[in-house]
This record gives C-alpha cells, structure tokens and sequence, in this order.
C-alpha cells in the first residue's frame, strides 16, 4: 500500500448524508474517532464505525476485466480503455450521441460526478443521471420551483438550537440519519421542542423520542399515499382558526402579502374540502391532526422534515409543494429553526445535483434549455452543450435496448435500485454495450462488457456535500491495490482518449478549481478556504462564509415570490384489489446502505440484518394464518420474494412493509417503476400486493442473502 506516513487521515463517512467525520489510519485502513469532526464531534453510528470493514475486503475488484464468449477475463487498462473508446465512437456514430447514457453516482465525489457528467455532454447528450432521481427528484423539484433551491433551506445547527416543533413526514433519521437525530433533533426535544411524526410505519425515529417525563411527540400514523389530505386538514385547520381568531397569528398575513404568491389558489383548493372525510381517509383521528396543527402554527418557530416517504410517489412533488405551502402560510422560512429540509439519503447525493449529474441541468442548477447559461458554462468549457434536456435514469433504462444501446454507469447498481428490478435486468441485458465502474462485482456489473476497478472512498480525495449543503474534504488514506484506479483518473483517461482536450486535470483540486468557474453557489470556495471546518453552501465570492439558512432576505425563484399551490388527494397508481389485497411500502435500515454492495460485505452489519423480512399487522398475520419467523412469498404484478415475517402492530393492517438492501430478496423486484410526471421519481412507496403463504421450507435457504459474486 502507498502511504507516506502512518498520521490517521480526516475524512468523511461513506455512508448517508449526515456528512459525519472520522478517521482513516493508513496502513491497516482502520477507523477511528475524529473528536472534533465539525458535523458529529466524534459520535459516530453503527455505519459509520464499520464503514472501513469494506476497504480491504477480499471481494475488491482489482483488476479491469472484459467479457469474452461470457465469461469475464482479466485486462490491462489500456486494452480496456481502448475498448471502451471504440465501443462509445461506434455507437456515436451508429445511433448519434444519445444512444448513450451515463449514470453518475452518490457515493463518489463532487469532482468525479462533475467530470462525468462534463463527459457525457461532451459526448453530446444530456443523458446523464444519478440516483437522486430515485430518492428526493420530486423534492428538488418542488423547491427549486417554489423556493429557488433544490436543498435544505436551514442547517443541522440552527434547526437544534432555535426550532421549537420539528415536523417530520416519510422521513426515519432514527434510521436513515442517526447522527443527525440523536445529536441535534432528539437533543432539541431533550431541551424542550415538540416532535410530531407523521408516518404509516412505527420506526426507529418514533422510538426514539419516547422519553420518559416528556409528552412532547405525537406519531399520526396514517395510510400509505395519504399525505396530501393530511397536510390539507392541517392547512384548512389553520386556515379556519385564523378566521375565527384573526389575531392569534395562526397564519402570518404580513409575510403572505409581501413574499408569496398563490394564497388564494390555496384556498380556492380547499374551499369543499371536508376533513372529516379526509382524516377518515388518512386513518388519523381528526382531533389529533387538528392538535398537531395548532402545535405547528403557534409555536415560535417550525420546522418541517421531509423524507423518501413524501418524495417517491407519482404525486412526489405535490407532496412537498404541500409541505412548502404550511410554512410559507405560517411564514416559516428565512429564519433558523424554520424551513422545509430534506434529509438526503447518500452521502454527496446533494453534491452529485449541486455539480450537474442530472439530465436538466449543468452545475448550478441552471437549466440545460437556459441560453444565457448553457453558453456562460461552454465559454469555460469550450465546447456546444445540448440545449434539450435528456432521460433520467430510469428513463435511460426502460429505453436500453430500444434507443439506448449504450450505458456507462460509475458506482451504482440499477439491478437492485430501480423499481420492477426484473424488468430492469432484462432491458440491460438488451445494450450493445455495458461498461460498469465499481469497486466490487455488482448484481448489474455481471451484465457489464467491461468493468473498471475503482479505488474506495477511504483511498482517494476529493469533496462531498452533506444533506445541510456543507461541502467538505475527504482526504485519501493511500491505495490498498495499486493495480486500481481512482475514479477522476479513470475518467481524465476515458475522456482524454475521446475528445484529445479538456480533461487533463492533476488531481481533484484541478478539478474542483474548474468546477467553481461553473458552479455559482461553489464558486467562493478553494480547497484551503473548506479546510476542515467545510463551507455551507451557497458561498458566491471568495471570502464569503456561506449560509446555514437561506432566503433571509428573499426567495430566489424567477418572481422572487415563495410560491404557494393548493394541491389536492391523488391516489397511488396502484390501490389494493382482489387479486393484490395489500399495499406494500419499503424503507431502509440504519445497519444497511442501499443494495447493499457495501453493507453486505460488512461483518458488523450484516450480522445485524443477515436478511430482508417484512413487516405484517397482527390482524392480517391471524386472516392469513402466518406467524411470527414464517417464511412467505410476496408477489406483486412485476415479481416475487421470499422473507421471513416479523408481525408487528409497527405497520398498519392492510399495509405490509420490507427492504431493498437484499439481493436475494430485494423489494424492488416488486415496487412500481410508474413516475411522477414532472420529476420522474418512480412510486417505491406504494404498490399493490399479496403473501403467499405454506412456503416450501425446501426453498426457505433461497432467503439467506449473498453478494452478487459469492
Ligand atoms: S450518521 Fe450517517 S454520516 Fe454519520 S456515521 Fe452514521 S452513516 Fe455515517
């Protein structure tokens, strides 16, 4: 292994997007504490503390491999590069430019996903995308539409020390964010904030503000895809109070009349609502979603949390746009403690969009279609950009095969984390060509032509962008196979070969320096101004300490108005029915990260959840016969799985509840590739299902979950 020194390197977990730091020693790439990491102050959870247990395992990919009669052999780089060049000229010449697609990833750096996606439009498509599409698409839609930007309006810091009720809906941060709750939301609830929970499943998050002595939680657990009703019986409550008791400042008038637009629309669209009906439909008394709208309206400050549980359904981005208009009534925005926040899943999937890797818009969040922008951007980069806007990833895979015939994915694993994952696997198996990045062999990586052995997070350098818009610094420990290859360098070579120019940069701060040119929020920041501390975006000129909250002074939308629009109920796409009785929604796990590719091979982990299950009511566990531990087979119309069952009254009757980490088992062979029409998130919350039960214990092994390659 190279390493110069034996010093324990600062750098930040792999893992979600609390953005926590912690150490790397070189050498036996072993964790340790960073006991003044600015996020986390040395707390670390159970992800984190293992998240080294990966680096040196026996499964790294180590050397490029190409695929011959089918079966893969091993490569030198420069065959494989050169493979892959001629593989990309070929279908740029046989179908044009978007003939390729290009998945960028989550889990690399800003500057990785920033020369990706510069690649794929120096290619000449707008085809490049990551997996926020798959997690918060219709949230970044709905804010930046509404707000100006698609990202958390306050920071960790100011929601602890000044919110007063923390408003979380579809969002687990028990689970999902651990940090993030036990040192800032619970710690805020020690103090004295209220918690209200809005969520069809009992979780982690709800257990953890059961603390003895206080009142100050409420869980409304409602029905699957009723979130819109619910917030609409909040808003009308609000709405009726302040008519009654017009000086009680249930809304905030003031802040209505001089920084939105759209009040009226709010209240044209509710005018028939009935909420008894609708409370009815959310299967959440009445009375408690009134008490939670009086703690929300009247308390100082707000804050609302928003989730997976909101954003992935075909009505994602009126899920959120219902979130923004309670606070912007209320006046909730532009100050700490308030705001509408997005607790974003991987740990630079904030960065990823920040940088471009989506198919609508360069660095910055200007849009492809913007003129003014798309040639402000080609004057850095010296080259035409496409000016339509290309297919999101999900988009990329229902075309391969059919307009696509071409797909270079770096570090992700679409196999296992897009919905229908048969439908999926077969489609990819339908590309001329496959070229997969990874570190480990994958479940799509089997699919692949080629497949590039990259380095892990632990062994390079670069900048991530936590869930509260702090870019930080990870520093590189050294490789552990000198034969692999960081990312950035894979893609310097891959480009260089392509176009001669344009990406011949030493090292991720060449990178990143070009990246500022391009990135007006990133624009103020150099290497030595994050240093350790990192810098909240957006940060315009250097100098400039970024924000921890945004639109103190201002929206940044088109009119500068917060836009408020009323929005009413709309059914998932598919609702139970005879042949499919149940509604299976899914979620994660705080021991798992994804499709596991990393989290499986964790000793620490993996003992922790060796496999998927589900979650059934009692009630509907007794009408089917199942007991606690049985193994049973869900279907829905795309496929079948087969887990053990945990009866639990943690999930409504009538809903049942599973993961999509486990390859064996993963909940995405059954979830519903159906999108939101305007940001193209498929509905992973909702599908229509039904259990099989009497299993033959024969095939009960088939339960047990390995890594693609065991
Ligand atoms: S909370 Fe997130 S960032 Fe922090 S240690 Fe856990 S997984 Fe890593």
């Amino acid at each position: 292994m190279s390493t110069e020194n034996n010093e324990p390197i600062k750098t930040i977990c792999p893992y979600c997007g609390v953005g926590c730091g912690i150490k790397v020693r070189p050498g036996d790439m072993r964790f340790m504490p960073w006991a003044d990491a600015p996020v986390n102050e040395g707390s670390i959870c159970i992800k984190g503390g293992a998240a080294t247990e990966v680096v040196e395992h026996e499964d790294r990919l180590t050397d490029p491999l190409i695929k011959e009669d089918g079966e893969f052999r091993e490569a030198s780089w420069d065959e494989a590069y050169s493979y892959i060049v001629e593989e990309m000229e070929r279908i740029h010449d046989d179908y044009g430019p978007d003939g390729m697609g290009f998945f960028s990833s989550s889990k690399t750096m800003n500057e990785e996903n920033y020369l990706l996606q510069k690649l794929a439009r120096r290619y000449g498509t707008n085809q490049i995308d990551n997996c926020t599409r798959m997690c918060h698409a219709s949230t970044v839609w709905a804010l930046r539409t509404s707000l100006g930007a698609g990202a958390m309006t306050n920071s960790m810091a100011d929601l602890e020390e000044k919110a007063d009720v923390f408003w979380i809906q579809g969002a687990n941060p028990g689970e999902q964010h651990p940090i993030a709750n036990s040192q800032y939301f619970r710690q805020a609830v020690l103090e004295g904030a209220t918690v209200i929970q809005v969520d069809p499943h009992a979780n982690k998050t709800t257990r953890s503000f059961d603390i003895e002595g206080t009142e100050r939680h409420m869980h409304l657990q409602n029905e699957p895809g009723t979130d819109i009703p619910l917030l609409n019986v909040v808003i009308k409550t609000i709405l009726e109070k302040h008519e009654e008791n017009p000086d009680e400042g249930w809304i905030d008038e003031a802040f209505i009349e001089e920084r939105t637009q759209g009040f009226d629309h709010l209240k044209e669209t509710l005018s028939d609502f009935v909420k008894a009906e609708a409370a009815e439909q959310c299967g959440v008394p009445l009375e408690d979603i009134e008490r939670a709208a009086e703690k929300y309206a009247m308390a100082n400050n707000s804050a609302i949390f928003t989730g997976m549980g909101m954003s992935q359904h075909t009505c994602g981005v009126d899920n959120v746009q219902n979130e923004i208009n309670l606070a912007l009534i209320t006046g909730n925005l532009g100050r700490p403690g308030t705001g509408v926040n997005p607790l974003r899943g991987q740990n630079n999937v904030q960065g990823a969009c920040d940088v471009g890797a989506m198919p609508n818009v360069l660095p910055g969040y200007q849009l492809v279609d913007d003129d003014e922008a798309r040639e402000s951007v080609e004057d850095v980069w010296g080259f035409e950009i496409p000016p339509e806007p290309g297919l999101t990833n999900v988009e990329i895979s229902h075309a391969a095969g059919d307009t696509v015939h071409g797909l270079y994915i770096m570090g992700e694993n679409p196999v296992m984390s897009e919905p229908d994952g048969n439908r999926v696997e077969e489609r990819i198996k339908d590309l001329e060509f496959l070229c997969v990045q990874d570190i480990f062999m994958t479940e799509t990586a089997k699919y692949a032509d080629v497949i590039l052995p990259a380095t892990t997070w632990a062994e390079r350098g670069g900048t991530v962008t936590n869930t509260d818009r702090r870019v930080q610094r990870m520093r590189g420990a050294g490789k552990v196979h000198e034969t692999t290859k960081h990312d950035l360098d894979i893609l310097c070579e891959v480009g260089t070969r392509l176009f001669g120019e344009g990406f011949d940069f030493d090292g991720p701060e060449d990178v990143f320096e070009e990246l500022r040119q391009v990135c007006p929020d990133y624009h103020g920041m150099t290497y030595d101004a994050l240093g350790e501390t990192g810098i909240h975006w957006p940060c315009k000129e250097p100098g400039d300490e970024g924000d921890s909250f945004l639109y103190e002074d201002g929206f940044t939308t088109d009119s500068g108005y917060g836009q408020i629009e009323g929005v009413r109920h709309q059914s998932p796409a598919e609702v139970p029915d005879e042949e499919y009785p149940l509604i299976l929604t899914t979620g994660r796990l705080e021991e798992h990260y994804n499709t596991g590719t990393m989290s499986r091979r964790s000793p620490t982990l993996k003992r922790q959840h060796p496999e998927n299950f589900v979650d059934i009511h009692p009630n509907d566990a007794d009408r089917y016969g199942i007991e606690d531990g049985d193994t049973v087979k869900l279907r829905s119309r795309r496929g079948e799985i087969e887990v053990k069952v945990q009866v639990t009254e943690a999930i409504k009757e009538g809903s049942i509840w599973t993961t999509p980490h486990f390859a064996a088992a993963s909940a995405n062979r059954l979830t519903n590739d159906v999108l939101d029409e305007r940001a193209k998130i498929p509905e992973y919350k909702a599908a229509a299902a039904e259990i099989e039960v009497d299993i033959d214990p024969a095939d009960e092994a088939s339960t047990d979950d390995t890594p693609a390659d065991d």
